[in-house]
């Protein structure tokens, strides 16, 4: 698969990635494009841009899958090894851009590391 041709349709969907610093899940994302695309494209835009390296998913409590926008990632190579933090009172969910040791292991071999911190964010604390 090549570079992606920015269809009018995926220049609609990284726009609402534009206009936030926040992870969107894929239910809210459909919502959104409802009246521009239907659900099919929107998961398929979705898994286009994540395998050349523009978004990244990841799973969130109560198994929903969010995806934000990658910052130093190529097709070839997915840097995102942060973590993410959601909020459990207003359900904000956002990358935290801190590294994290992934640790290893002998006799195994560590392709990738998911770590949710849940707990409330700075405007639900105050
Ligand atoms: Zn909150
Ligand atoms: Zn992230």
């Amino acid at each position: 698969m090549g570079i992606t041709r920015k269809t009018k349709s995926v220049k609609t969907l990284l726009k609402v990635f534009e206009q936030t610093n926040n992870a969107i899940s894929v239910v809210e994302l459909v919502e959104r494009l409802r009246r521009e695309m239907n659900k099919t494209t929107v998961y398929r835009i979705l898994e286009r841009l994540e395998d050349e390296g523009m978004l990244h998913s990841f799973t969130g409590k109560d198994g929903l899958k969010w995806y934000a926008e990658c910052k130093e990632c190529s097709p070839s190579r997915h840097l995102d090894s942060h973590p993410h933090f959601q909020c459990r009172d207003c359900g904000k969910t956002e990358c935290l851009h801190i590294n994290i040791s992934i640790p290893s292991i002998s006799n195994y071999k560590i392709d990738s590391a998911e770590l949710l911190l849940i707990g409330q964010c700075e405007d639900c604390l105050s």
